[in-house]
């Protein structure tokens, strides 16, 4: 309604912007439409224990193949979905999804959680269920959730103590671009810190991105966390993160994200 409104209003004076108005509550409705048909499949990028080159585990991406417009970005129909209500809809299918592939697939497997879904008090019991159902072992399942979800420490603890008590593993994604303080770390029960790409390309060219990483390292490393570094590109950021004892990676160097049957395969061919 609103948005209807909002495009009777911008009409008048900026039909463009009138014309992406209707564009985005067309696109929201074939979303709401996509999840309610199982519209949604999700694609797997490995991620890889640096030291033994296996397979550790993979983040569950989700991909839409639109049947007119072709495949969406994520880039777009996540943010749409946090915009019109619609993320909590979208995370509990990708989760339940992911469960439910899970099996089949190498290690354990990571989801991520927007803010409003890791809020939202109905979680951990909808956790529970799921991963009852599907069999999957609480510790085989981890949560991705962003600096800016952990930003009030007072609401983010409870939830992160009953996500702990449930035994599942969570990790911070985009790790060094949010704004938050690190004196969260101390006190939070976390798993994984997720290294962002940003500072992944500035290796070999940038040395205080090559600082910034060694710092975070470090940092995780007295904190007895697991460091994933993300948007590996090049066999010399791999070589070098696992120089510096970065545990974990994953990138277009390993592979790009794929459907789980490749993955699969992948997984046996490599033994
Ligand atoms: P993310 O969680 O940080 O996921 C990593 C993104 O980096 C993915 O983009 C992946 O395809 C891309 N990537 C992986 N390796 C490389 C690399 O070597 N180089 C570069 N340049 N990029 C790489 P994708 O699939 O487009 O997803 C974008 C974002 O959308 C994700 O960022 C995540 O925040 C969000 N997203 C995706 N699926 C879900 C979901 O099911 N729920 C929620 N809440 N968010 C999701
Ligand atoms: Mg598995
Ligand atoms: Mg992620
Ligand atoms: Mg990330």
């Amino acid at each position: 309604q609103r948005a209807q409104a909002e495009g009777c209003w911008l009409a008048l004076f900026d039909p463009e912007g009138a014309r992406r108005a209707r564009e985005r509550v067309a696109l929201e409705g074939e979303l709401r439409q996509a999840l309610g048909e199982g519209g949604l499949v999700l694609h797997y990028q490995p991620v890889l224990d640096l030291r033994s080159g296996q397979v550790a585990g993979a983040e569950a991406l989700a991909r839409w193949p639109h049947p007119s417009r072709g495949a969406v970005s994520p880039e777009v129909f996540i943010p749409l979905a946090e915009e019109r209500g619609l993320i909590r809809e979208l995370d509990r299918y990708v989760l339940r999804r992911a469960l439910g592939e899970a099996a089949a697939l190498p290690g354990w497997v990571a989801v991520n959680l927007s803010a409003q879904s890791f809020q939202e008090p109905g979680l951990p019991r909808f956790l529970r269920e799921s991963l009852e159902r599907s069999g999957v072992r609480p510790g085989e399942l981890v949560l991705e959730i962003t600096e800016r979800t952990l930003a009030d420490p007072r609401s983010a603890q409870p939830v992160l103590q009953r996500l702990k008590e449930l035994g599942v593993r969570v990790a911070v994604d985009d790790f060094g671009t949010g704004y938050s303080s690190l004196s969260y770390l101390r006190s939070f029960p976390l798993d994984h810190l997720k290294i962002d790409r940003s500072f992944v390309r500035g290796i070999g060219r940038h040395p205080e991105d090559e600082a910034v990483l060694r710092g975070i390292l470090s940092l995780a490393g007295s904190l007895g966390l697991e460091c994933v570094a993300e948007g590996v590109e090049t066999a010399e950021q791999a070589e070098w993160l696992r120089r510096e004892g970065c545990a974990l990676a994953q990138g277009y160097h390993f592979a790009r994200p794929m459907p789980p049957e490749h993955l699969a395969t992948l997984a046996r061919e490599r033994g």
